[in-house]
């Protein structure tokens, strides 16, 4: 894994559920809670995509909501990284091919991280959030121009 050290500020994270069970989600806040305290690397839950640098999304994603993960997602300013986390995101899981279903997430928005698992636990969520880091160091270099 790489080093980081670029990226000037803290990171901050938004979630979006698309019809996920809940377990997903419940990791997600497994990780900010006290024995995994992601905060202390500055990394936190903001209220607006408006605020984040990364768009955590959980769920298999119905129809009606696939175009609000959009306005979510086109809502980020750039430089911006998304994981998918849980397998139902990843590939639809045990929802695959349902009649309501649009997912998997990467045929409604870009997908750079995926975090498979039923749910994942929330060391895999930290990993894929440094993952993320690293490509917005990247991005943000090539944005002020020193990196091709
Ligand atoms: S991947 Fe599993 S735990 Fe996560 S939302 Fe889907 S069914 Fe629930």
């Amino acid at each position: 894994m790489g080093k980081l050290t670029n990226f000037k500020r803290s990171l901050w994270v938004f979630h979006a559920s698309g019809g996920s069970c809940n377990a997903c989600d419940i990791e997600i806040i497994a990780a900010l809670t006290p024995r995994y305290d992601v905060e202390r690397f500055g990394i936190k839950l903001v209220g607006s995509p408006r605020h984040a640098d990364v768009l955590l999304v959980t769920g298999a994603i119905p129809r009606d909501f696939a175009d609000k993960l959009r306005r979510v997602y086109e809502q980020m300013p750039d430089p911006k990284a998304v994981i998918v986390i849980g397998n139902c995101g990843t590939s639809g899981g045990v929802f695959y091919d349902s009649y309501n279903i649009v997912g998997p997430i990467d045929e409604i928005i870009p997908v750079d991280v995926y975090v498979p698992g039923c749910p994942p636990r929330p060391e895999a969520i930290i990993d894929a959030v440094v993952k993320a880091w690293l490509k917005l160091e990247k991005l943000e270099k090539q944005l002020e121009g020193k990196e091709e």
